[in-house]
């Protein structure tokens, strides 16, 4: 075995020794510090550690957390409505691009650019989702190079910043070439926990009763996967803040703690003592909305 097969499939195993989201119900974490309600001040945007991973559980320093992810746009047809309501509710979210969106001399390809700018002006985080959202494994290693690169190029071109996360298309980053093209351009893996469904479903009240079924499954909560391509997606967010309003309603009467709503540069795993303190990002004052 080649010294580069053979550090391909340590990577490999020291990867999948934290498992994907989906691939463990059930877990429990342990209990961290209660998230007092109310204002926190705002903590400095923190660089996202390339190279470590998120897989979607809410940290243990919160007791319940979600982070909002929606990925395949930007679209300009539905998410400028969902950044408002992410404005609306004080929410900052992240957002995984697909490259060819947003790559070309169409009408619809510079509206989208500027709609990710808008995105990232809006203090939302950035990430990466591939050029063509195929699933990495099974192309060839220049193929794995273009489609993380390419993405990468137009995102930093748009916005000025080179996005420090990876959401492979479908989950699926198991394959020792796709995993050592992502480590050796230190990017985020990142996961998810709370599956909306949002991609097999038509309607925004079957979104909000999936996350709701989800949210008893995860009781810890965690990464929420969903999709801004979609109108029933946009028109679900309310519905879905909703059944976290109702929930932490239920949790504070009964003196537990409340999900807080962070966003993923809170999910990375610390480097060694290097622990992530701080207040959760979305706590940030939002522009002159209402508090619900
Ligand atoms: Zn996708």
């Amino acid at each position: 075995m080649s010294v580069r097969r053979l550090a391909a499939s340590l990577l490999l195993s020291l990867l999948t020794a934290v498992a994907p989201a989906q691939a463990t119900p059930g877990r429990t974490v342990a209990p961290g510090r209660t998230v007092a309600p109310g204002r926190a001040p705002t903590p400095p945007r923190r660089s996202l550690l390339g190279g470590q991973h998120i897989d979607g559980r809410c940290p243990p320093r919160f007791r319940r957390c979600l982070a909002f992810t929606f990925d395949d746009g930007p679209e300009i047809v539905t998410t400028p409505r969902l950044l408002d309501l992410l404005d609306a509710h004080h929410v900052r979210a992240t957002f995984f691009v697909v490259g060819h969106r947003i790559d070309g001399d169409e009408p619809h390809h510079r509206a989208q650019r500027n709609l990710l700018r808008e995105i990232a002006r809006r203090g939302h985080l950035l990430g990466n989702h591939t050029y063509h959202h195929v699933v990495l494994g099974n192309l060839r290693p220049s193929q794995i190079a273009y489609e993380i690169d390419r993405t990468g190029d137009l995102i930093a071109r748009a916005t000025g910043r080179r996005p420090e996360l990876l959401r492979a298309p479908y989950g699926l980053l198991t394959a020792p070439r796709s995993l050592g093209a992502v480590a050796a351009r230190n990017l985020t893996p990142a996961y998810w926990m709370i599956d909306t469904h949002d991609w097999e479903v038509t309607s925004a009240e079957a979104v909000q009763a999936r996350f709701r079924q989800e949210l008893l499954e995860h009781p810890h909560g965690g990464v929420v996967l969903m999709h801004d391509t979609r109108p029933w997606s946009v028109r679900a967010f309310p519905l879905i803040m909703q059944v976290v309003a109702r929930r932490n309603a239920e949790l504070v009467a009964r003196g537990e703690a409340p999900f807080a709503i962070i966003n993923l540069d809170q999910f990375v795993v610390p480097r060694g003592a290097e622990a992530l303190r701080g207040a959760p990002l979305n706590r940030r004052g939002a522009r002159g909305s209402r508090r619900r």
